[in-house]
């Protein structure tokens, strides 16, 4: 739980517990419902000591893992973790839709217009609207963490694999190329981009990908990164220790001048991390890190795949002695529409949408929690309200959508920020999903 002083400076975050007894006390106030965050009363950020935190973040094209941690001497404890949804594909649709109904006004039915073009330019940097608002969202979630705790440093993955490491590294040994090293685990991501997750000999992709030698050792081939190349099962097994010439003769050249082309520097980079990284370290001191570490690091602490351990492992470090229970999900909403009116599947006008969003004080979008005494929706619902006109609100809740409540039993916790919260426990089954 985030703590901050009487003047509102973030202390170091306490336990769920320490927070509770704090509020019955009455030693603290609430500041901020979701994420929670108290504010204590009697106390100033010169009477307390603060070691400070550092946040790892784990972008993602649809989630982004945060995590809030203290790092001392390489051991990091988890503090708080927060997986973030984005809506690029949403945002996508939506300009996809607008820039269709523009196009059919245009050329519905008028007189001739000559076709401009080439008339756009695009300023350096320039991301899609989609994946601007993955940096955006992300570097915003980092400055509201740093608003509520005293974040020290940023930790985020830049790149899939170290060119730097790779190079610098001696050829790998034995069986070091398939794992347990960090070498290893930078080795496998360069090679699984240089030939795009597939199969050199069949081209098999989504399957199992063993890291094969071109040329066998047996037959003089090294371990350097040139003489090695991704594999399925079926194919690494039936080639065995044969030379590509005897396994596959026809395609043997081919295969044999890919192995050899290094692979550009370029392709370890994504613009949007890459953005993201310039967004990050123009406010915070921020380190980088290859996702080849953060894998090295998740299997050898023995954490499960999810987004926010991921980002829990971010960078540099020994071990990771704690994680957090429950993660805060939240889901990019948006702030509603500035549109008019709903377009029938033609593109005409359907319907006018009324001209304000505020209902009896609500917005849809509002956090809130209804206490309904009787009938068939009685029972206290939380969660993200959708007003209408008439006054009978939905409520979305972790278990579901509630339909029709009426607002008088209604009470705001928060007011909307363009994000729906729910939590979700911390481990393999927050994977899946
Ligand atoms: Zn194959």
């Amino acid at each position: 739980m985030f703590v901050l002083d009487k003047h509102g400076t973030p202390l170091q975050p306490c336990t769920p517990a320490r927070a509770r007894k704090l509020l019955t006390k009455e030693r603290a106030v609430v500041h901020h419902h979701t994420p929670f965050v108290i504010r204590l009363k009697d106390r100033t950020a010169a009477d307390s000591e603060t070691d400070g935190v550092e946040v790892g973040v784990d972008p993602g094209s649809k989630h982004t893992g945060i995590a809030v941690f203290t790092a001392q001497a390489g051991q990091r404890r988890g503090r708080y973790a927060l997986q973030l949804d984005h809506r690029g594909a949403t945002i996508r649709k939506k300009l996809e839709q607008r820039s269709a109904y523009r196009r059919g006004r245009r050329t519905r039915n008028l007189r001739y217009r000559a076709p401009r073009f080439l008339n756009r330019s695009r300023p350096d940097g320039w991301l899609a609207p989609s994946l601007r608002h993955r940096v955006d969202t992300t570097t915003s979630w980092v400055a509201r963490l740093a608003r509520w705790s005293p974040v020290r440093a940023v930790h985020v993955e830049r790149v899939a694999f170290d060119t730097h490491a790779l190079s610098a590294g001696k050829p790998l040994e034995g069986a070091e190329y398939q794992n347990g090293t960090l070498h290893g685990y930078e080795v496998r991501e360069y090679l699984l981009a240089k030939f795009g997750r597939a199969c050199v000999y069949c081209g098999a992709t989504n399957v199992a990908l063993n890291i094969d030698h071109v040329q066998p050792r047996s037959r003089g081939g090294g371990d350097r990164v040139s003489n090695l190349v991704l594999a399925c099962v079926p194919c690494n097994e039936r080639k065995s220790n044969r030379p590509v010439e005897e396994f596959a003769p026809k395609r043997a050249a081919d295969i044999l001048k890919r192995a050899k082309a290094p692979l550009r520097d370029a392709a370890a980079v994504n613009s949007t991390r890459w953005s993201l990284w310039q967004a990050l370290d123009a406010v915070w001191p921020t380190h980088t890190a290859s996702g080849g570490r953060t894998k090295w690091n998740r299997t050898r602490t023995a954490l499960p795949k999810t987004h926010t351990l991921d980002a829990l492992a971010v960078g540099k470090l020994d071990c990771i002695t704690e994680a957090v229970r429950l993660v805060l999900v939240a889901g990019c909403t948006g702030r509603g529409t500035h549109a008019r009116t709903r377009p029938d599947k033609h593109g005409f006008p359907r319907l006018r949408l009324p001209r304000h969003k505020q209902f009896f004080g609500y917005a849809t979008g509002d956090l809130v929690r209804a206490v309904v005494p009787t009938g068939k929706k009685a029972g206290t619902h939380t969660g993200r309200v959708a007003v209408r006109a008439t006054g009978s609100f939905n409520i979305t809740t972790r278990h579901g959508t509630v339909q029709g409540i009426n607002r008088k039993y209604v009470r705001l916790l928060q007011r909307a920020d363009g994000y729906a919260y729910t939590t979700q426990p911390e481990g393999p089954s927050a994977a899946a999903r």
